[in-house]
């Protein structure tokens, strides 16, 4: 339980970087606060082509191993990293569109303000409730072009929400 709490607290992007070899031991070694640590580096890289192109090889061998494991979490499923993580590498792995589209996943922790830091969008404006809580952000796609429209939101945890403006 107290592990539950402190993986719930780090955040995927305040994590050291791990090498191609790091997280595939990791993702499969059943140990899971590994396979957590693992899965969120595999969300920072997503955007990253190349960084996970190495993993889609072994993208069987990732479902094998982390198939049934209890991930934990409270209010919000651990669960929901692995699932993404899995995501993400498919999606390298079926499609040559831009990566801009695994925002519109159904994964809700997409901050804009790292993806921005990261050199993958940039944010062009923001809309505030009261002059002060942020309602939404106009996003943009530094590869393609793409616009979002991108809901914080406040509850648990803070989320967000991407849908592509036309
Ligand atoms: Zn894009």
């Amino acid at each position: 339980m107290i592990l539950t709490a402190i993986v719930d607290s780090i955040e995927p992007a305040a994590l050291p970087i791990m090498t191609t070899e790091e997280i595939l031991k990791e993702i499969t070694s059943r140990d899971t606060t590994m396979v957590w640590k693992a899965a969120c580096e595999i969300i920072s890289l997503g955007q990253n082509r190349d960084e996970i192109l190495p993993l889609i090889t072994h993208i069987n061998e990732i479902k094998e191993t982390t198939r049934g494991l209890s991930m934990g979490g409270g209010f919000a499923p651990n669960q929901r990293f692995l699932d993404y993580a899995l995501r993400i590498i498919e999606f390298h792995k079926n499609n040559s569109s831009c990566t801009c589209k695994l925002y519109l996943d159904k994964y809700e922790c997409n901050d804009p303000n790292k993806e921005a830091n990261k050199g993958n969008i940039i944010i062009e404006d923001i809309t505030r409730f009261e002059d002060r809580w942020i309602d939404y952000y106009i996003t943009k796609c530094q590869k393609c072009g793409q616009k979002f429209k991108t809901i914080e939101r406040e509850g648990h945890y803070t989320w967000w929400e991407w849908t592509s403006i036309k």
